[in-house]
């Protein structure tokens, strides 16, 4: 093994929290290696699928401090407000429904709308052009190995690295934390997220819409131009026949359910079905390695927070690592990592199990629990000061948050 193949830092895993955490480490002068199963850039392709996300300011924060933000500021679709309804799309607004908006934020936008192949570009540019960091990509990590010193890894095409940390941002399926032993917990919701782009004829003016329905949410979420993403839930069984439609046929059963507040609409993309789950590691750290987004926790996508909360964890680990390091300290030793785990573990399972309520809560047509919601919905939107918390949470405005989310360097 040559020089080349040692690393402070290897990340298994280029989606998007490994990236992120890669830029950031070697931001701080960390060497890093970055492995990635997939061909390379394959994700940048408008037909590999059609996720976008609605990143919270604290998040849009950690990108502006990483470098990122500038390579998609222009694709950014700033969120002005966000509206969820009780009931169905199209019905105009519902009796209690939530409303947030920026105006209650200083007046900036409440977070943006950015779509993944976007956001997954600007990454894989940036690793290029890094000096600290070597990515690997087409090639799978297939096992590891803990010392006391540090941790070496076997890769798909022979070659073996050491580091003195590795970090398993490898998805919902981490292979890192099973070899590991981390055991998981989890369960499906029985619903699939049927999810694509729309065009429609009327500007969307920045609104986000969430509208909950008995058989799971739509979201209807804008982005560049006249055009939004959708994200509409459904029980598996109706998902899977209206995944099988031709797209006009499916547009025909969307139509009486988006309403015609953004006027005709057409379809923009592919359309992608994706099984909803929820998937959580029991321990973010084990000896030399440390878990970050999907790998940690798959959530619900019923609030977007999905790389909202791996950016949390990214911001963490970035900012305990790269103290460690400038104190001298083993980066991979047991009481660093735990250091990590302390401060995401809890935050990340509390958000987890309640997007998971919201979703039970919500998808559901039991009177009394709707009367409930309706009642809990309108108080919050009563109460101005409680909207106004709710809101700040969601933009990462609050103690405790790491640097990074603050819009700090490290
Ligand atoms: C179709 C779809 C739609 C989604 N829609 C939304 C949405 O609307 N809103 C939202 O918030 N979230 C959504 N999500 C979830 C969101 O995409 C994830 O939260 C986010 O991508 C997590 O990023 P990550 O970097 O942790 O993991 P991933 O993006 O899953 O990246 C993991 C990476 O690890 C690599 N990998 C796996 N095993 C190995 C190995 N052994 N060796 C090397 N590399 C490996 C994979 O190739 C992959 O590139 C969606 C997910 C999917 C699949």
């Amino acid at each position: 093994m040559g020089q080349d193949d040692f690393f402070d830092v290897i990340v298994a895993g280029g989606g998007l929290n490994g990236p992120a955490l890669a830029l950031a480490l070697a931001g701080a002068g960390l060497s890093v290696a970055v492995v990635d199963a997939q061909p390379p850039r394959s994700r940048a392709d408008a037909g590999f699928d059609g996720r976008a996300y609605a990143l919270a300011i604290a998040s849009q924060k950690l990108l502006s401090v990483i470098g990122t933000w500038p390579a998609v500021a222009e694709r950014a679709q700033p969120l002005r407000e966000v509206r969820a309804h009780d009931g169905h799309a199209g019905e105009g607004a519902a009796m209690f429904g939530l409303q947030f908006d920026s105006a209650e934020l200083d007046g900036g936008p409440v977070g943006y709308m950015l779509e993944d192949r976007h956001l997954y570009s600007a990454f894989q540019d940036a690793l290029d052009a890094s000096p600290s960091i070597t990515m690997i990509a087409g090639t799978s990590v297939l096992s590891q190995t803990a010392s006391a010193s540090g941790i070496s890894v076997m890769l798909s095409n022979g070659r073996e690295l050491t580091g003195r940390v590795l970090i398993g941002a490898d998805g919902r399926r981490s292979g890192v934390a099973e070899r590991a032993g981390i055991k998981r917990r989890g369960w499906g919701y029985g619903q699939t997220a049927l999810v694509c782009a729309l065009e429609h004829d009327l500007p969307h003016d920045g609104i986000a819409h969430q509208f909950f329905m008995p058989t799971g949410p739509l979201a209807i979420l804008p982005l560049t131009g006249n055009r939004c993403s959708i994200v509409w839930s459904e029980k598996d069984s109706n998902a899977r026949a209206l995944a099988a439609l031709p797209d006009e046929d499916f547009l025909g059963m969307l139509r009486p359910r988006f309403g015609d507040f953004l006027g005709e609409i057409r379809l923009a993309s592919p359309r992608f079905s994706y099984p909803l789950t929820l998937t959580l590691a029991e321990e973010y750290v084990a000896p030399r390695l440390a878990l970050v987004g999907d790998a940690a926790h798959g959530v619900h996508p019923i609030a977007g927070q999905g790389l909202n909360l791996g950016l949390r964890d990214v911001g963490a680990l970035a900012e305990v690592l790269v103290e460690a390091h400038r104190r001298g300290e083993d980066i991979g030793a047991a009481d660093v990592l735990e250091r990590y785990q302390r401060w995401r573990r809890f935050d990340s399972t509390a958000m987890a199990l309640g997007m998971d309520a919201v979703n039970k809560l919500f998808s559901n047509n039991n009177p009394l629990l709707r009367a409930g919601r309706d009642l809990g919905m309108g108080l919050v939107q009563a109460l101005p000061g409680l909207r106004r918390r709710f809101m700040r949470e969601a933009a990462g405005m609050r103690a405790g948050q790491p640097r990074l989310l603050q819009g700090r360097a490290l």
